[in-house]
């Protein structure tokens, strides 16, 4: 067997390191970073963008595809700003912020440990309330009557529309109304990589049940969530969820959990997942003076539904992906980095590599890539040397190469390179696809 002792690495060069290797890959970059960039705010490269849309799809695909009781929408990013008075985000969307006397940096007040800053004794002010939301002008004049928001999440989004999902759909509570957008905060500190962003993307749903249901509903999701998680290949043991003590809870919030994750910094929130009452809903119905309760006409009952909310930061699950799958390994005297993605998540699944760059291997091997690519996430690769190409592909976590080398033009046969086991097995090119099938997506199997 190839595959010899694991070492892990230290848990805080693992950061370190894998914002490294996500910069050299083509996974995220610091946002324009030609001009030195902007604290808070990171782009994704040719690969960090495939494993995004593989995370959100497959939170789509649970949560809204699979569901016969879940909706999608798509909101506005800029809404009406009543909205945010309504919902309470233009009072109180605050964080407690302390300044340095000494060098006037500006911290959150509950990131920070006493009453001076470390790097120079500096004294803190007294902690102020700072608004999180972005404002911006909608049309020509710049005053307060045209100062608007950029949204700090998508939940209201959910809760303005929830009559007209209501009335044109067939949904009856329990049912839910999911989205997946941008959401922007102005975090006083952002930082991590890509854990804390004043820009990101948030997948949430707002599901409606009846008032005495809360709490089982409550229950349901955590669970469901938390499995979610286990299915995108995350750890066990990382995971934990952690009910929310008194003082946490917002006050119309009756429970509420994290699901959270052991981050290279620490067990740290990955997921929120919350039973906010009918405080959304209560606080709409009487901001706009529409009715936005719900009749049962079975129960001949009128009510306004309660709501529980997952809500998962896109960039965060793939943080947490990224830092879950990456290991070093000593193979053969030498250091190998691998990614050790679940084909779920995986940007690349299958890398078809000729052994050489000579015909005519490349044409039969990007003959089969092209056989291959509407079934799978695939890539050709003729550059550098065969071990180099596996190297990169560990590194951004390909499950399986397949090579093309010259007895392959004889007897139609390749050899699949396995990345965690890094066993070679030699099959029939007829059989790869069905190979690679059940080797990728062993659910479709019979
Ligand atoms: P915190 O107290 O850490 O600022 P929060 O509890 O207010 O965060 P929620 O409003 O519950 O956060 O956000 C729900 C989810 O959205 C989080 O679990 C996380 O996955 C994601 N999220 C929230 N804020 C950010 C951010 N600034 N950058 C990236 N993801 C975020």
């Amino acid at each position: 067997m190839a595959v010899a002792e694991k070492r892990l690495p230290e848990p805080a060069s693992v950061m370190e390191k894998l914002v490294s290797l996500a910069k050299r890959r083509g996974f995220f970059f610091q946002s324009s970073e030609i001009y030195g960039g902007l604290q808070g705010f990171w782009d994704f490269g040719p690969l960090g963008v495939t494993l995004r849309n593989n995370i959100k799809r497959a939170w789509w695909r649970s949560m809204v595809e699979l569901r016969d009781d879940v909706v999608g929408v798509e909101s506005s990013l800029i809404m009406n700003p009543k909205t945010w008075v309504a919902s309470g985000h233009v009072q109180n969307f605050t964080d407690p912020l302390v300044e340095c006397k000494k060098c006037h940096q500006r911290f959150r007040a509950d990131h920070v440990k006493g009453t001076r800053h470390e790097e120079d004794g500096g004294e803190f002010t007294e902690p102020r309330q700072f608004n999180l939301m972005f404002r911006t002008f909608v049309g020509p004049t710049e005053d307060s009557s045209s100062q608007a928001y950029l949204r700090p999440e998508t939940a209201q989004g959910m809760f303005v529309n929830f009559t007209n999902v209501l009335s044109s759909t067939r949904m009856r509570p329990p049912f839910g109304i999911a989205q997946i957008g941008k959401a922007f905060r102005n975090e006083i500190t952002p930082g991590n990589s890509i854990f804390r962003l004043r820009e990101f993307e948030l997948m949430e749903l707002e599901y409606f049940v009846p008032p005495a249901e809360e709490m089982k509903w409550l229950e349901y999701w955590k669970d469901e969530r938390l499995r979610w998680h286990l299915g995108l290949g995350i750890r066990r043991e990382k995971l934990r969820l952690r009910p929310h003590g008194k003082h946490e809870l917002a006050h119309y919030a009756v429970g509420a959990f994290d699901v959270e994750y052991e981050f290279p910094f620490g067990w740290s929130e990955l997921e929120g997942v919350a039973a906010r009452g009918e405080y959304d809903l209560r606080a709409h119905q009487e901001a706009s003076g529409r009715d936005l309760t719900y009749f049962d006409d079975l129960k001949r009952e009128r009510y306004l539904p309660h709501v529980v909310e997952p809500a998962l930061g896109v960039d965060r699950s793939m943080l947490t992906v990224m830092i879950d799958a990456y290991a070093e390994e000593e193979v053969r005297g030498e250091q190998r980095v691998v990614l050790r993605f679940d084909p779920v998540v995986a940007p690349i699944q299958v890398a078809v590599l000729p052994l050489s760059r000579k015909e005519p291997l490349v044409a039969e091997a990007k003959r089969i890539e092209h056989e291959l690519r509407p079934y799978f996430r695939t890539e050709y690769d003729d550059t550098q040397s065969i071990g180099k190409r596996y190297r990169r592909q560990d590194e951004i976590g390909t499950p399986f190469a397949v090579t093309v080398d010259f007895d392959s033009i004889e007897d139609r046969a390749v050899t699949i390179r396995s990345r965690d086991e890094m066993t070679q097995v030699r099959l029939p090119i007829a059989d790869l696809r069905r190979e690679l099938e059940d080797r990728l997506h062993p659910s479709h199997k019979g």
